[in-house]
């Protein structure tokens, strides 16, 4: 049983702009797990650097486009159906994914306007293994958990 983790929380530098967004709680949480790293857009073929992207919401429809106006849904989708092979796979028992991303995000968003504003929804990646069934939590509860664990 394994936990799915977003690659640049482990430091691996995939995020859109070359770095990553390490994360001690994180790593300190999967010790004694078999980990399984995952960068759904990385999967999808998207390069490293690459242009950042955000999700807008044509009808019912959400589409992914690069700040140059690019869309990207296609690479995006892509990498959510291997993120999702890689849960299957790997007998996936929880998802720790990166808050905010396009592909990662398990409760918030940027809101497709690239001014930085986050709304309330979740990454395409993200979707997709908890509508699988699958357990998505982010680095930031990964946080509260150890923070309450610390305090008891
Ligand atoms: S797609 Fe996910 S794993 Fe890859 S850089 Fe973005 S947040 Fe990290």
């Amino acid at each position: 049983m394994a936990y799915i983790v977003s690659k640049c929380l482990f430091g691996y530098d995939c995020k859109y702009d070359g770095t990553n967004n390490e994360n001690e709680a994180v790593k300190a949480f999967c010790r004694g797990h078999e980990v399984v790293l995952i960068c759904p857009e990385q999967f999808g073929g998207l390069p490293t650097p690459r242009d950042p992207s955000e999700i807008r919401k044509e009808g019912e429809v959400r589409k992914v486009y690069s700040s140059r106006g690019e869309d990207v849904t296609k690479q995006f989708e892509t990498g959510a159906l291997l993120a999702l092979r890689a849960a299957d796979l790997s007998g996936c028992e929880l998802c720790i994914l990166k808050e905010s991303s396009p592909s990662c995000g398990v409760h918030y968003v940027y809101d497709g306007t690239f001014s930085g504003r986050r709304i309330p929804s979740e990454g395409l990646t993200a979707k997709m293994l908890r509508e699988a069934g699958y357990k998505v939590i982010s680095e930031k509860d990964v946080e509260d958990i150890e923070r309450e664990h610390n305090k008891g």
